[in-house]
């Protein structure tokens, strides 16, 4: 078995303006990353499909979607925040980004790929069940979250490490027994959602501005890994935001490429023991394009290694 890479040319065309962060810049700068080192040809390669209607309101409200599909202009472009806009481009990329997750849980679960990444965007994980922002629209993660529970897997793990919280993820899957989050996120800092830890399910660990390798890592292994330990997932999902390095513009954490490797290591690790290795990631944040390369690689190639 193999690493499935799956993504789409629409996922580039979404374009919210010069200067904007969230450009398509960062989806070739993972693909000459990942073509530097030699990692592209080992990839199975999937073309995103489009999520269905059914796929997003298992984790949107239908009102939500309704809205993100209205609000699509046909020219000029709709602000959804300050920073989340819509241009003609926008809805299908957020449903070929979707989609990915879609596909690349089917792929796993059914053993084609051992495991996958979603290169991919608009990103999603501060989309809520109700809301866009912070450059998401529909929560890519969560439809494929709520794709594998509909497929049969009785518990599924979400682990997040953007450097900012993930809200939208947190949000959705409130309540649900079934989804163990796992948030790690500079603190205080964007989106300012964070809700207290509830033990087992909803693990948020907040890390000062500054924390670099060492803090982050005791961190991950006192918050993370027992609660792993304890929720035994039948299936692991990674919210891959790569914005805590400490080159990126946004973030102020101080994370390294090597951080990337010895996490994706850990949650690799963690997917042999309890679930046969069944991982799927997806892009989220992350815009110093050459630290987002190197690290984008570092963790793709620890998914190719499991
Ligand atoms: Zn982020």
């Amino acid at each position: 078995m193999s690493t499935a890479f799956l993504t789409h040319p629409a996922c580039a065309a979404h374009d919210m303006g010069p200067g904007h962060p969230e450009s398509p810049a960062r989806l070739a700068a993972i693909r000459d990353a990942l073509l530097a080192r030699g990692l592209l040809d080992f990839l199975q390669h999937h073309e995103a499909p489009r999520a269905t209607r059914a796929q997003l309101e298992r984790v949107h409200g239908a009102g939500h979607v309704d809205y993100i599909f209205a609000t699509a202009p046909s020219s000029g472009v709709e602000f959804i925040d300050g920073d989340t806009i819509m241009t003609p481009d926008t809805l299908e990329a957020a449903l070929r980004a979707a989609g990915a997750l879609v596909r690349a849980t089917d792929l796993v679960l059914s053993g084609q790929a051992r495991n996958a990444f979603c290169s991919v965007r608009p990103p999603g994980h501060h989309a809520e069940r109700n809301t866009a922002m912070g450059f998401c629209f529909f929560n890519n993660v969560a439809v494929g979250a709520a794709h594998a529970l509909a497929g049969g897997v009785a518990r599924v793990a979400v682990l997040d490490f953007d450097v900012h919280h993930g809200n939208g993820t947190e949000d959705i899957f409130s309540g649900d027994e079934r989804v163990l989050v796992c948030s790690s996120f500079q603190h205080p800092f964007y989106p300012y959602r964070a809700r207290d830890t509830v033990p087992g399910r909803r693990v948020n660990t907040p890390l000062a501005a500054g924390t670099g390798s060492a803090g982050f890592r005791a961190a991950i292994e006192r918050d993370w890994l027992p609660a792993l330990d304890a929720f035994r997932p039948g299936m692991i999902f990674v919210s891959a935001g790569f914005d805590a390095h400490r080159d990126d513009p946004l973030g102020g954490l101080r994370l390294d490429d090597a951080d990337y490797e010895w996490l994706t290591r850990q949650i690799t690790a963690a997917a042999a023991r309890y679930c046969e290795g069944r991982v799927v990631s997806a892009l989220e944040g992350g815009y110093d394009l050459h630290a987002l390369g190197r690290a984008v690689a570092a963790h793709v190639r620890v998914l190719l290694d499991a």
